[in-house]
């Protein structure tokens, strides 16, 4: 069946009929399996204008798409437009900012910016998009130290719902660093960047699972007293066949303790020493790495096309308790190549006053996420999602208030979408809505409804 695309459309448009259909309505979740009608892929801001009219005038479900890493899946349709940024990929540096175009990922953007020994605080693996992640907060290795992706985002240029474009003003970029996709598409993002050392000492060291609990409370500990230069996290995950791991280890579950820091290497050194000799790792990763190697040192953990489910929560400090629980959680695990996840906030991300961005949980000392993630299409994945929703259930008690916004999940109703902003925010948030999407065009995405009312 041949598809006719609507008159109006500019840039690359491809429908079903279009060999490259299959490969362009993939998204990186491999459980998400939607057919939109057309496709357009745009060069530039004009093309996206072009595009933005056109779904508004046939009253065409629109999904807006940067690197295509949305969890549930947000960035494509069943029968409706989806919009492709993925063709503006520029990125210039001028002084102490960068522009970046909303097609760019984080390992294009990183690699840009390290040639002038800057980065731009982005997330954890190198696929993601710039797009989705900073407009939802995004937190990552740089995080303790620079703050998140939207605090340093100082500009956007915006193609809004009636089809105008223009500079985001201070009300809007406050909308932006943490409200998502609801306003409008970003078709420039101007950053902030900042000094790192390159190369920087990061990495990690292995643990069979009996040893988390003790590397939890190592790590949490660290972290109490930790300057703001040091990121860490942990991962519990099964120990993949790699060779710098023991054989018997491979196909065991182990916690993956890891760190970095942004000063000089020898200071790095002695600051993540007791996180690197609390007990005689499997393995120790840990060397004076660039920050471009540690950020794609995980990305095969999470490649394209396997199929995830993600319950995540901010949490407050973690006792004894709920390290306890932390590990149960990862000892259910029903798939290998599901992981449980703990980041450590702190530092810049909690020094910004409250008010400052979109963005709620400053003050939480930790994230958690659950993520469910197994082969396609052998596995409809029933088993593996209960363990994640079971697991996130049995760490409420320690819960901080909400989730994360960028990790909210299909199924998670809008008392959740609610809960991560605050009813403050929420207001402001909707009050903006109104201003710039009255009719809810940019509907698919963590919405924030235009009629929703205000002080409810
Ligand atoms: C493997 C993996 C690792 C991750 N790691 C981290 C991490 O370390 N830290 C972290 O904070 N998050 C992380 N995330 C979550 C991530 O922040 C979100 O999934 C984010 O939405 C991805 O952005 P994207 O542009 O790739 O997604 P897309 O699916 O392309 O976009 C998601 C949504 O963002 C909106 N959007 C995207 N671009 C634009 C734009 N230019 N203008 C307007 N709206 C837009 C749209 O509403 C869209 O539906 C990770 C996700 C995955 C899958």
């Amino acid at each position: 069946m041949t598809t006719i695309a609507p008159t109006g459309l500019r840039g690359q448009v491809i429908t079903p009929s279009d060999a490259e259909y299959e490969a362009a309505r993939r998204v990186w979740n491999g459980a998400i399996d939607r057919h939109p009608a057309f496709i357009v892929r745009c060069h530039d801001a004009n093309e996206v204008v072009a595009a933005v009219n056109v779904a508004s005038r046939h009253g065409l479900q629109l999904a807006v798409r940067g690197g295509g890493h949305s969890i549930p899946g947000l960035s494509v349709c069943d029968g409706g437009l989806v919009i492709d940024l993925a063709p503006m990929k520029g990125i210039r540096v001028d002084g102490n900012l960068v522009h970046a175009g909303p097609g760019v990922l984080w390992r294009e953007l990183d690699a840009a910016v390290e040639a002038h020994g800057r980065a731009v605080p982005g997330g954890e693996i190198s696929h993601t998009g710039v797009g989705g992640l900073t407009l939802g907060g995004g937190v990552g290795w740089l995080s303790r130290r620079y703050g998140l992706t939207c605090d340093n985002l100082l500009g956007a240029r915006v193609v809004f719902a009636d089809g105008s474009v223009g500079e985001a003003d201070d009300e809007l970029l406050w909308g932006l660093r943490g409200g998502g996709g609801n306003f409008g598409i970003v078709t420039r993002f101007t950053f902030r960047l900042n000094p790192i050392p390159v190369p920087m000492f990061a990495g990690m060291v292995v643990h069979p699972i009996e040893r988390a609990r003790e590397g939890l409370r190592a790590m949490l500990d660290l972290a109490a007293t930790a300057p703001d230069g040091i990121g860490l996290n942990a991962a519990l995950i099964t120990a993949p066949a790699a060779p710098f791991l023991p054989a018997e280890l491979h196909g065991r579950k182990v916690i993956v303790l890891a760190g970095c820091h942004v000063g000089p290497p020898e200071e790095g050194a002695a600051l993540l020493r007791p996180l690197r000799e609390f007990a005689r790792p499997a393995a120790d990763l840990f060397r004076p790495m660039p920050y471009t190697a540690l950020q794609s040192v995980v990305d095969d953990s999470v490649p394209h096309g396997l199929a995830a489910y993600l319950r995540s929560e901010w949490l407050r400090p973690l006792d004894g308790a709920g390290i306890d629980m932390l590990v149960r959680a990862a000892e259910a695990m029903t798939s290998p190549r599901s992981q449980t996840l703990l980041r450590i906030m702190g530092g810049a991300i909690a020094r910004m006053p409250e008010d400052a961005t979109a963005f709620r949980f400053r003050h939480a000392a930790a994230m958690v996420s659950l993520a469910a993630l197994w082969p396609e299409p052998d596995d409809p994945g029933e088993a593996h999602a209960a363990w994640a929703r079971d697991s996130w259930r049995a760490l409420h008690p320690w819960s901080a208030g909400g989730g994360y916004v960028n990790h909210l999940g299909r199924d998670e109703n809008a008392g959740r979408l609610r809960e991560a902003y605050g009813p403050q925010t929420w207001d402001r948030l909707v009050v903006l809505k109104r201003r710039y999407d009255p009719q809810n065009l940019f509907a698919l995405n963590q919405n924030i409804p235009p009629q929703d009312g205000i002080g409810s």
